[in-house]
């Protein structure tokens, strides 16, 4: 089977859907893809996303672990407890259970692709509490958006 990329990050049969299907606020400017749904010899999907100049990814972490790389434009994100900036070809291990968000640059898309078991925890979001924790490195305080 070949998913032929149809021009501007866009691929044949794969629609662009909304990041996420329930009402959260907590994120901007972002687009889902699923390229390869799950199959029983490699139980995992392969998702494009992409976030928007100026949008931002929910801060968030889950049990399940992402493999990502980055394949459209930069940005910066919150990885292992720190800030980074992002570029095409990167590739980054998010673990489990750590605090992760993805910010697009002012003036660039940042898209990835995600690779992450069908079977999975659903993400939980910061409390108060967690923000406070994390508010305390100056860096990641002026980075994250919730
Ligand atoms: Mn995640």
């Amino acid at each position: 089977m070949l998913i032929r990329h149809t021009g501007d990050y866009t691929w044949e049969d794969v629609p662009v859907l909304a990041y996420k299907e329930e009402n959260l606020t907590c994120f901007k400017s972002v687009t889902r893809q699923v390229l390869i749904n799950a199959v029983p010899q490699l139980p995992c999907q392969l998702r494009y996303f992409e976030v928007a100049p100026g949008g931002y990814s929910t801060l968030e972490k889950h049990e399940h672990v992402h493999f990502v790389v980055i394949f459209h434009g930069e940005g910066r994100a919150l990885i292992d407890g720190k800030v980074h900036t992002v570029k095409e070809k990167d590739v980054i291990f998010i673990p489990s259970l750590t605090w992760h968000q993805f910010r697009a640059g002012e003036d660039s898309p940042l898209g990835f692709l995600c690779l992450v078991a069908e079977d999975r925890d659903r993400p939980v979001l910061p409390t108060s509490e967690d923000l406070t924790v994390l508010r305390e490195n100056s860096s990641i305080a002026d980075f994250i958006r919730s």
